[in-house]
């Protein structure tokens, strides 16, 4: 069966992972919690992420940056003056819309007009662009929309559409005692600017030397016009961003090896189906970059971006050189050259590769409901990975009377493995709840343990049933996990 997005938000709920912010006041749009299992599997992808970018390599160290930085780092980036997105509203039905998302569901008809009127194509991509430098420009297209006949998709009625117009996407706060101008600061929009403009002092504190990366994890603020698809866009959210500094002469094969890299964590590390993922090159680059990619996911509602792999050039150390007054170069001892660093980026959203996760993981089948195995039910398993499962190893005695012994192997067990221990009902109901929330192995300590020293492992995809030494129980759930 069909894996859908109200499927997944309402396991997601029903089991604690992510649920609305705020629920109690009704939530707040773009905004989500994460309960223990999500919290638990959250930090274990983004330390898989950090321990396959960061420590298992020499060339990349990490960087911890505040979430407020001097507002200076926003305006060199540009974020101040151009990260907007346009937006228009209806005035009937009050709806608000990104420009891009309201032409993806025009008709073509419909389209093919407004790309008329644009002198453009009715590429959504390029039609975007013509709006922006129209805008931008100051030409007249207020009523573009409504010669167009624009539908609105929530009511399917042609809209009374608001002129289009910018809207800035950084959020906004106030830093001193007095709500003035000169006091107003920026929660970061992305992670990767402190990144560059700590770039002198790691170089300089550090023995690393040309080419080499450094990555950060964090909290990510846009105050997005239309949050949608659960956690897809949201306007609070984290991201796990990787900045290569290299020479330009080398950077285009740094650029693939960073594109292959990223490639082998969902296929090899995430284990992603080779047909739930793919690539897209995007075919209008920014002036000062030689490539640029997606890396997609199909989710239930189409294909979305989960990374960007991004050649940044020298434009982002140059930016920062500018507005600081300060020189942003390397001396190169190798090559006896002093240069700009050029830059290769990798950035994904940890809170989309979560959804990306649950997405692909989500499968309904038939399991057993009693221990004898005689009867079946519909089961909802999640089979995610073992190394990101919010409980890796469950441990359920047959009944409470071995409560002690179980306790025991669960103490055993804890400081190895995310691990959980569970009495309550029936055994066919605790492994259907294990299932919801993709525990890869469950152990059943029973009578005849206390007799063995030995707990029937059961595994969650193949629902074989072993029997395992309790004392080698750590090594053999160790080697399964590593896989
Ligand atoms: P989009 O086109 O979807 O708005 P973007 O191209 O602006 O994304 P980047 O600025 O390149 O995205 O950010 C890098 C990554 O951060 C994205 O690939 C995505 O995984 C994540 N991301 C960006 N915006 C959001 C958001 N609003 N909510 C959740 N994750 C996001």
């Amino acid at each position: 069966s069909q894996v859908t997005l109200e499927k997944i938000t309402n396991l997601c709920k029903r089991r604690g992972l992510i649920f609305q912010s705020s629920e109690l006041y009704g939530g707040f749009n773009g905004f989500w919690d994460y309960g223990p299992y999500g919290t638990a599997m959250r930090r274990a992808v983004e330390a898989t992420w950090w321990d396959y970018m960061v420590e298992q390599r020499e060339n990349v160290v990490g960087q911890d940056s505040t979430i407020i930085c001097h507002p200076q780092v926003w305006k060199a980036s540009g974020h101040v003056d151009q990260f907007a997105d346009i937006m228009v509203d209806n005035k009937d039905s009050k709806k608000r819309y990104r420009i891009d998302n309201l032409l993806e569901q025009q008709s073509e008809e419909i389209l093919a007009k407004v790309a008329e009127l644009m002198g453009s194509t009715s590429d959504i991509g390029k039609l975007e662009a013509a709006f922006e430098t129209k805008l931008q420009e100051g030409e007249n297209i207020d009523s573009v929309l409504a010669d167009a006949k624009v539908v609105d998709p929530s009511t399917d009625k042609v809209g009374d559409w608001t002129p289009p117009r910018q809207f800035n996407l950084m959020m906004q706060t106030y830093v001193g005692p007095v709500f003035s101008e000169e006091n107003k600061a920026y929660l970061r929009a992305e992670t990767c600017q402190p990144i560059f403009v700590n770039f002198q002092t790691i170089c300089n504190s550090t023995r690393q030397k040309l080419p080499f990366g450094i990555a950060q994890t964090g909290k990510a603020f846009r105050n997005e016009i239309n949050p949608r698809n659960f956690t897809f866009r949201s306007r609070e959210f984290n991201q796990m961003e990787m900045e290569f500094f290299c020479h330009s002469d080398d950077s285009m094969d740094w650029y693939n090896f960073w594109r292959d890299q990223r490639l082998a964590f969902y296929s090899d590390v995430l284990k992603f189906k080779p047909e739930s993922m793919r690539t897209h090159d995007h075919d209008k680059l920014a002036h000062y970059a030689k490539a640029a990619m997606d890396i997609e996911f199909e989710f239930p509602f189409g294909w979305g971006e989960l990374e960007g792999i991004h050649h940044r050039g020298t434009w982002d150390l140059s930016q920062h050189a500018e507005f600081s007054g300060q020189k942003q170069e390397y001396f190169d001892q190798g090559r006896n050259e002093k240069y700009i660093p050029t830059v290769v980026e990798t950035s994904v959203g940890l809170d989309r590769l979560m959804l990306a996760l649950l997405c692909e993981a989500y499968d309904e089948d038939e399991a057993e409901t009693a221990k004898d195995g005689k009867e079946v039910e519909g089961r909802v398993v999640m089979r995610f990975p073992a190394i990101i499962a919010p409980v890796q190893v469950a441990i359920l005695p047959l009944s409470k009377k071995l409560g002690e012994g179980a306790r025991e192997l669960h103490a055993k067990l804890k400081p190895f493995f995310r691990s959980e221990y569970d009495e309550a009902q029936s055994i066919g109901k605790r492994y259907r709840r294990q299932d919801e929330i993709g525990t890869p192995f469950c152990l059943t300590f029973d009578f005849d343990s206390l007799e063995d020293n030995c707990v029937t492992v059961r595994e969650r995809d193949t629902m074989s049933q072993e029997r395992v030494a309790i004392d080698q129980l750590a090594n053999y759930l160790m080697d399964k996990i590593r896989g």
